[in-house]
């Protein structure tokens, strides 16, 4: 479903998959901020594009040339699927920019998404991961964007033993990164959201502290909580074109700034040079994207089925059928304030899940 402004039923051919490709039937996928972000036209114009880049699914056909996939494997569908011949991932750690920036988010970036009967994936060996039999649908689809993403916002901030940290958004996103820096040794962990139903799960992944942007200046409260000092490091995964100053105000020196926010096309990003110690301060701003392969996603299925993390927290909302593809999207798109993350089971009904 979907063009710009208006997401609607599009009718297209059904995909074909080159030699290295694979054709997906979807059976659980999960609409994201970053698709009504794009409805609305925040990354540019776009026509007659369908949504959707977060689904688990059957193959319905593989190229000639796949290797360790055939028709009829449960697969677990990376948000980001590299070109992994392209130079950007040669040259990277991040596989994020394989021919341009931000190329390897081909669903919603270069080509249909998710949201449809079949859908394509490219590089299919590389991008694909098997579902293991001891994970559920709705835990791996978690890892394709949400767990991903919130962990490469930890791995960004290289939170390390005993840091403190400052997550700027407790959406799915920001809840995946408090739950990383957790994993990764963080000592405090400040949490920074409204909505009740994130805060308790923000506390479950393990925020120490909890400050609301609604009650007061972000940066002074964190300044109140660490007695001036400020946290060794922050990761933005929320908030508007303020958040980057917020997040220079509220870090220490040699501190980590680290960015997985979405700004708008429109917005204007602003540096107060004084906390930034007039350009001397070794505050490092680092801003980037999920990266991308089906390596990644099998590390954060081990990560489910030893134990390390549940990330079906997030999930609030559960629809069932293919037509309830649209109440998921405007639910995600108005985010009511009991919402985390709604849900789409495909060919499920709720008394057979
Ligand atoms: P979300 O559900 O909209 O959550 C946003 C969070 O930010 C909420 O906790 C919200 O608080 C908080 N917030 C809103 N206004 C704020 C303000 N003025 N100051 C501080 N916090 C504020 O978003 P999400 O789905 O978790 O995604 C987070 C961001 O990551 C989005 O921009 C999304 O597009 C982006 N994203 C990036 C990537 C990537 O690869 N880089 C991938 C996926 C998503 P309340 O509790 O009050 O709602
Ligand atoms: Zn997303």
């Amino acid at each position: 479903m979907a063009i710009v402004g208006e997401a609607t039923w599009l009718t297209k051919p059904k995909p074909t998959a080159g030699p290295l490709d694979a054709i997906v039937r979807p059976t659980v996928l999960a609409p994201c901020s970053s698709d009504t972000h794009v409805l609305h036209g925040g990354s540019g114009p776009k026509e007659d594009l369908i949504l959707g880049h977060e689904a688990i699914g059957i193959i319905d056909s593989v190229g000639k040339e796949v290797k360790n996939f055939k028709k009829g494997d449960k697969v677990v569908v990376p948000c980001v699927t590299p070109d992994w011949l392209a130079p950007g991932v040669q040259n990277s750690k991040s596989f994020s920019h394989d021919t341009r920036v931000m190329g390897s988010f081909k669903f919603l970036g270069s080509k249909d998404g998710t949201m449809a009967e079949f859908f394509h994936v490219n590089h299919a060996d590389a991008n694909l991961a098997k579902l293991p039999d001891d994970v559920s649908e709705e835990a791996a689809l978690m890892t394709t964007d949400m767990m991903s993403t919130g962990f490469h916002a930890a791995e960004l901030a290289d939170v390390s033993y005993g840091d403190s940290i400052l997550v700027i958004g407790i959406g799915p996103v920001g809840l995946m990164a408090v739950a990383a820096s957790a994993l990764r040794g963080a000592g405090r962990i400040i949490a920074v959201g409204t909505r009740p139903i994130c805060v308790a799960v923000a506390k479950d992944y393990g925020a120490t502290d909890i400050i609301s942007y609604k009650e007061g200046d972000i940066a002074e409260q964190v300044m109140k909580l660490t007695n001036g000092r400020g946290v060794d490091k922050t990761i933005i995964a929320g908030g508007g074109a303020d958040s980057l100053s917020t997040a220079i105000l509220a870090t220490r020196e040699m501190g980590i700034i680290a960015s997985v926010n979405f700004y708008d096309i429109n917005d204007k990003l602003s540096i107060p040079t004084l906390a930034w110690g007039l350009g001397m301060s070794h505050k490092d701003i680092r801003c980037g994207f999920c990266p991308g392969g089906g390596e990644r996603i099998r590390r954060m299925l081990e990560l489910i089925s030893n134990g390390r993390i549940d990330p079906t927290k997030l999930i609030t909302h559960k629809f069932y059928g293919f037509d309830q593809i649209p109440a998921a999207f405007d639910l995600m798109d108005k985010k009511s304030p009991d919402l985390i993350k709604p849900i789409v089971y495909i060919d499920k009904t709720p008394n057979k899940v």
